[in-house]
């Protein structure tokens, strides 16, 4: 018996259980685990294990292609396990895989700290995390990854292990970037920087001005301090407040910045920045972390239909800019969008084999998200997306963030993986030889 909820297609609750954030995914489990601790998890995965039950792992609910849920399967849903507990002297904090960015970000602001992780504050810590981790602190922080010092792990065969630097290393290499291939992650310990407030918030500029800003924005950035980080967008000005009303529906371009150092020299940082174009709309200011993470959690409630894939990117030539402009001048939806993350700064600081997340010798991670409220407009933001995507190809580098991809295929997970797919699929062979946990962006174990 698991101390949590067990949830079955017949339950009243069973069509709310199985919602996710992305409602253009409609699986049908056959058994949810509401798991509320370690020993509920190990009971989970050894029933499914022993009853040939397919297996998926839900913590935020936020992935894209909606690999949370299985089809007939069992779900091991962590979402009820949200303890985080912080410890301010060490600068460290442990959590369970159930907090969204917008509870951790909470809970470490208290104490002047923060977790380098996403820009939407609803997402899953977990999934995020074991993905690789990128937003607003990367270039300051590092990828999430970068800050993961340990991780307590549900094997397939139910036994519990704890990975770090120097207990089942290996395992802790391949979780760092290796998604949710090897086991299900009952509890992270991280790092945490010292943030508090931050000089940020969007900047918009018309969409015919977008070569000259992509290029201002590249060459600004290239050679600028850890401490501005800003993440180029195109997009569409939301109908509603706070925006004004004459740029209510404007396709436009734009940047979200997010500086770290002090307000004086932030003001000093951004009189270049403000006196390009000049910017048709400046919310730049001083607010706390939490308020900037969680500035597009009512822009994008869950429930709407996602369809996104990524690129990464090397250089913004001329070529990649006119290529973005002309599917960036033509989104179909106010809420579908392409932007352009930063993974420069210190996640440049590892090389390539330290870690299993192999792009950091690339300079963007792009997702090019076709987003609607409205099923019936779930074909045309699927194929702008598709369009985009296949337009920008040649000038990519090959492969894409896991954690911005839909389900496509072995290959493209092999080619984003690089040369650390070979040792991935080693370090799967031994600790899931059987390849329990297959839904998710699959790591296949060497035979
Ligand atoms: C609106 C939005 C904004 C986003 N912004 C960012 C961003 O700024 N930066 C960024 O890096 N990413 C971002 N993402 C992508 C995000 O990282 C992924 O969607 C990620 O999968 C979310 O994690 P989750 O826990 O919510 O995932 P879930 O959907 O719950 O799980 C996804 C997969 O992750 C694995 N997984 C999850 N939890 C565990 C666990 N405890 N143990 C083992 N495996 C597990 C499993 O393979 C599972 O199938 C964003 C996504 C959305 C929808």
């Amino acid at each position: 018996m698991v101390k949590g909820k067990v949830v079955l297609p017949l339950d009243d609750n069973y069509e709310e259980e199985r919602k996710i954030y992305n409602a253009m995914i409609d699986k049908r489990p056959g058994i949810i685990v509401k798991c509320k601790d370690l020993d509920d998890v190990v009971k989970a995965v050894n029933f499914a294990r022993e009853n040939y039950l397919e297996v998926s792992i839900r913590s935020g609910g936020h992935n894209g292609a909606g690999l949370a849920l299985c089809e007939d399967g069992l779900v091991i849903d962590l979402s009820e396990m949200n303890d985080i507990q912080i410890d301010p002297d060490e600068k460290t904090t442990k959590i369970q895989p159930g907090l969204t960015l917008a509870e951790v970000d909470k809970a470490t602001h208290e104490y002047g700290l923060a977790l380098p992780c996403g820009v939407v504050g609803t997402t899953g810590v977990a999934g995020l995390t074991l993905g690789g981790g990128m937003g607003y602190l990367s270039r300051k922080g590092g990828l999430t990854i970068d800050n993961l010092l340990e991780a307590k792990v549900v094997l397939a065969s139910g036994e519990v292990v704890t990975a770090n630097k120097s207990n089942r290393s290996d395992l802790f290499w391949a979780l760092r970037g290796g998604g949710g291939n090897f086991g299900v992650v009952v509890s992270f310990t991280f790092n945490l920087i010292p943030v508090k407030n931050v000089y940020a918030g969007p900047m918009f500029w018309p969409i015919e001005q977008s070569e000259e800003a992509m290029k201002f924005y590249d060459k600004i950035t290239k050679n600028a301090s850890n401490d501005l980080y800003g993440f180029f967008a195109f997009l569409i000005v939301p109908p509603g407040d706070p925006f004004p009303e004459h740029l209510h529906n404007q396709n436009v371009c734009g940047v979200v910045w997010c500086y770290t150092g002090s307000v004086e020299e932030a003001e000093e940082v951004f009189r270049p920045i403000r006196e390009f174009g000049p910017p048709i709309l400046d919310f730049v200011g001083e607010m706390s972390l939490p308020s900037l993470n969680g500035m597009f959690d009512a822009l994008y409630p869950p429930g709407m239909q996602w369809y996104w894939k990524g690129h990464y990117i090397n250089e913004l030539t001329d070529e990649c800019i006119q290529e973005n402009i002309k599917h960036g001048s033509k989104i179909p939806t106010v809420h579908s969008t392409s932007h352009f993350y930063p993974i420069d700064g210190r996640v440049h600081e590892k090389s390539q084999k330290e870690t299993a997340w192999a792009n950091r010798n690339a300079r963007w991670s792009q997702v090019i998200a076709g987003v609607s409220p409205d099923p019936m407009e779930a074909d045309k933001v699927t194929k702008w997306c598709k369009d985009y995507y296949e337009g920008i190809k040649p000038y990519a580098t090959g492969g894409a963030y896991i954690n911005f991809m839909m389900e496509e295929g072995q290959e493209r997970i092999k080619v984003g993986y690089k040369s650390n797919y070979e040792r991935l699929t080693k370090i799967k062979n031994k600790y899931d030889p059987d390849n329990f946990f297959h839904i998710n962006q699959n790591i296949q174990p060497a035979k």
